[in-house]
């Protein structure tokens, strides 16, 4: 009995068979790479239109076996999530606003036609596989534990069709920190109006493995040029709208003489709606010590803020690095030279400092879900 005829899963119901094989632990979480280590299990949870979801599982981590006329394999049905797991400083072990990955991921898998799931039962099922390998959430605060919760579409069938069958799982991985430690190294980036990333319309603003494959040439062609990653801009006026996989930021004074946190708003649907992001709104708001804004900006407000010397800071957010700062811009065959690191990187790096001051248990905090 595999299923539960249900129209979700139910963390209670989770059964659990360990590996008689585990595999060893990284010796230094610092080095880790990430997303080339796994952990001994995964969780894994079944869906089909007629019998719903079924009962969820952590086993050893495991090759999937699936017909080559499957779904995912065709037609790109998957979507993903990416949070992480943080070993705290009073050695609890604490996800980061977990329901917000899975809000966003309930919305994705609406958008892919693939099935809902009750949220709450989810992240008790990540807890719980974090906790079977609490071992591996690195003793370290600059180290955690990356999980990538995924859904693919399953049915073996070469219609361009919703799938009438889903698998949900997640893996796990060791990650070190994104930072070499002590430093906060600014990145350069490629604004090349000629590639986008998403349109409105389109799926940008939903987590589907659709939207990240076609941008591995661009990233390329970025590394190519001599930078780091892409600035992708949108539209005839060059909308600055996401810094490679990150949301990005600008600290400046705006043209009214205000200091000023700016974001690209979400209601084009061409920007991922990042937990980051909203983390970092909610906290500056509450230090109400400069205007924060969505609204949108162009690579002609960001060269005029240059010219007049008003650009203070640019920073990308996301679950991988916190925030990025950045000091670079290659744009039209100009290196804009952004002066985020010159003028102290005081906005990124308090960011920094309160967000993983929460993650690491330092400053208690409701963002914190002890697992
Ligand atoms: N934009 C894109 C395109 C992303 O893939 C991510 C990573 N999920 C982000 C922004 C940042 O989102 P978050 O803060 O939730 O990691």
């Amino acid at each position: 009995q595999r299923f539960s005829s249900s129209s979700t899963f139910k963390a209670s119901a989770l059964q659990l068979t360990r590996t008689r094989n585990p595999v060893p632990k990284p010796e230094d979480p610092n080095k880790c790479i990430f997303g080339k280590q796994f952990t001994d299990h995964m969780l894994t949870i079944e869906w089909s239109v007629k019998r719903g979801w079924g009962i969820p599982q952590i086993k050893p981590l495991e090759n999937l076996s699936l017909h080559p006329a499957t779904s995912v394999f065709h037609y790109a049905t998957e979507l993903f999530e990416g949070m992480k797991a943080y070993r705290t400083v009073d050695n609890r072990i604490a996800m980061f606003r977990p329901m917000e990955n899975m809000e966003r991921m309930v919305r994705t898998a609406k958008r892919a036609c693939l099935p809902e799931f009750d949220k709450e039962e989810l992240v008790k099922c990540l807890a719980e596989l974090v906790r079977v390998e609490h071992e591996w959430v690195p003793h370290s605060t600059s180290a955690s534990l990356y999980i990538r919760p995924t859904m693919i579409g399953t049915e073996p069938s070469l219609g361009v069709n919703m799938s009438t069958k889903a698998l949900l799982y997640c893996i796990l991985c060791p990650v070190g920190p994104y930072f070499e430690t002590g430093s906060f190294n600014p990145i350069s980036l490629m604004a090349d109006p000629r590639y986008i990333r998403a349109a409105k319309g389109g799926s940008g603003a939903y987590k589907l493995g659709s939207n990240y494959g076609p941008t591995i040439k661009i990233q390329q062609e970025a590394l190519k040029r001599g930078c780091q990653q892409v600035l992708w801009l949108y539209g005839d006026d060059h909308q600055v709208t996401e810094v490679g996989t990150m949301n990005v930021f600008v600290y400046w004074i705006n043209e009214n003489g205000e200091k000023e946190l700016a974001t690209m708003p979400l209601d084009k649907g061409i920007v991922l709606p990042g937990v980051t992001r909203s983390s970092l709104m909610e906290l500056a708001r509450e230090w109400n010590e400069f205007k924060v804004t969505e609204r949108i900006i162009t690579m002609a407000d960001i060269t005029k803020a240059l010219s007049e010397n008003r650009l203070l800071e640019l920073f990308g957010a996301g679950t991988a690095c916190v925030v990025c700062p950045v000091d670079s811009i290659l744009y039209a065959d100009n290196k804009l030279k952004i002066p985020t690191m010159d003028n102290g990187a005081k906005v990124a790096s308090r960011f920094y400092k309160e967000l993983t001051d929460i993650q690491y248990g330092r400053t208690p905090h409701e963002w914190s879900y002890t697992v």
